[in-house]
């Protein structure tokens, strides 16, 4: 019998003989996992996790929030209408009304909104495809490091090679520039590029459109700066190039405030949302289209399931959380995540880095094993956490953008020792067993560990495990 079968139950070895080896997150959290509150995560033993990943950034209000369950729970009770196809419900109808009333209008944003697929990949795609017919143009920029989808369009913006290669063939019409501070990159490359893009010679034809996240999420935490942004808005516009923020995983509050490039000023021409928009985990994606771009003929980027009723819902009710002082919520809780982030990086200068913005930062280490072997600790002490980066170099924490305060402080405090396990000399680990502190704390039952083996990112190299198990 295996580690995890022992540990977690016979389901494990039940999903490995029947569910497609394509498995992802389930292989680093093997538990059979059954309700969930906030940022509190249970398992079919009573045990609990604190979630500090919010499903990749798609339940940034955490799980099950009463207001949202409530308005789910009243529809579904009073049979509202639970199919997909773009019909007039009522459910759209109150959603579109309080996304215009609650975000667009009083951020003076003019756009249309298109529903895609329920998939942040969709979404891109349908921005990428609007762009080129908007234009007439083919080619897209993306940028190093970027994440936007894995179905073949998606795909070819995006640029991590371990995601990459899946597609075995071609992934054309995307130029690749350097994200703001790659390698020591800046504004300088845009202008460069826009040189060339106007140059009878430059032998760059124009672009349709810029698609760029304003923090990268899955690239590493990577922050555009405000000047970048700005410059990257007005050679899209003088290039006659649309715009495009994919703000599936940085949108809906993660970055402060509802779309991350409010703090840049600009107004991208279209904004792709995903992830969090439903606030509940349903699937759900919305297109941001300046109305002058909406050229799609009826029914050309159709689909099934592009109007989740039930999503409509608890989107509503997600957006009417931000009737007053919620941001000021978010920035509370940025500001402890800040300064865990800043106070690690000067206790071990020499070894990390803080990095991200927001609710949706890390600490990317010098050594990528450490920062998986963190992940790894984490996990064994019931925190839920990825790592990010293209070498998953950074450990990345995404709780609920409104968690316990508490709890939040509680949790950061287990993972700073985890941090300090993992950096410091091993030594004074081994003193602390010694001293009978063996445990990190109440939560690190190592009655139940999770084998490294199980991670799909790369395996530590640390040995812990007999530390932990002695
Ligand atoms: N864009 C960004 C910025 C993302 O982070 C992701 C998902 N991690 C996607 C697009 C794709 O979203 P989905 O997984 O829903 O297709």
């Amino acid at each position: 019998m295996s580690d995890n079968v022992s540990a977690f139950g016979a389901h494990v070895a039940f999903f490995e003989s029947h569910e497609s080896e394509v498995r992802s997150y389930c292989r680093r959290l093997p538990a059979l996992l059954k309700s969930a509150n906030g940022a509190v995560i249970i398992d079919d033993k009573g045990r609990s996790y604190v979630d500090f990943m919010s499903a990749c950034g798609a339940l940034n209000y955490g799980h099950n929030h009463p207001r949202l369950k409530a308005a789910a729970l009243n529809y579904i009770q009073q049979d509202g209408i639970a199919a997909s196809l773009d019909f007039h419900t009522i459910a759209k109808y109150r959603f579109l009304n309080g996304l215009y009333d609650q975000i667009l209008t009083p951020r003076k944003l003019d756009y249309k909104v298109q529903f895609p697929g329920p998939t942040g990949a969709n979404c891109v795609e349908a921005a990428m495809k609007l762009a080129r017919k908007a234009t007439g143009r083919e080619t897209v920029v993306a940028f190093t490091n970027a994440f936007h989808g894995v179905s073949l369009g998606a795909l070819s913006a995006t640029a991590s090679s371990a995601v990459r290669k899946s597609a075995r063939g071609s992934l054309n019409g995307v130029v690749r520039l350097p994200y703001d501070g790659y390698h020591g990159a800046g504004l300088d490359d845009l202008l460069r590029f826009r040189a060339m893009a106007k140059d009878l010679s430059g032998g760059i034809d124009p672009p349709a459109a810029f698609v760029v996240e304003t923090v990268q999420g899955e690239g590493g935490l990577n922050v555009a700066s405000e000047g970048w942004l700005a410059a990257l808005a007005d050679v899209a516009k003088d290039l006659g190039a649309l715009l495009i923020v994919d703000d599936v995983q940085a949108g809906c509050g993660r970055t402060g405030t509802f779309f991350s490039f409010e703090r840049a000023g600009i107004v991208p021409d279209l904004v792709c949302l995903a992830k969090s928009i439903s606030g509940y985990g349903f699937p759900m994606s919305l297109l941001l289209v300046k109305p002058e771009f909406d050229v799609w003929s009826p029914g050309e980027h159709n689909g099934t399931f592009r109007g989740n009723s039930l999503a409509f819902v608890t989107a509503h009710a997600a957006i009417e959380l931000w009737d007053g002082g919620f941001e000021k919520a978010i920035e509370d809780r940025s500001a402890l995540l800040e300064d865990w982030c800043h106070s690690l990086q000067e206790e071990f200068a020499d070894q990390l880095k803080s990095k991200g913005l927001g609710m949706m930062r890390g600490l990317e280490f010098v050594t990528p094993d450490h920062a998986i072997a963190a992940a790894d600790l984490a996990a064994q002490s019931r925190i839920v956490i990825e790592c990010c980066g293209p070498r998953d170099e950074v450990l990345k924490i995404m709780a609920p953008i409104n968690i316990d305060l508490d709890l939040f402080r509680a949790t950061l405090a287990r993972l700073a020792d985890i941090v300090r396990t993992v950096l410091k000399p091993r030594q004074s680990y081994i003193q602390r067993l010694q001293r009978n502190e063996a445990g990190l704390d109440s939560h690190d039952d190592r009655g139940y560990p999770i084998s490294r083996s199980q991670f799909p990112h790369r395996v530590a190299d640390m040995k812990f495990d007999g530390l932990l198990r002695n």
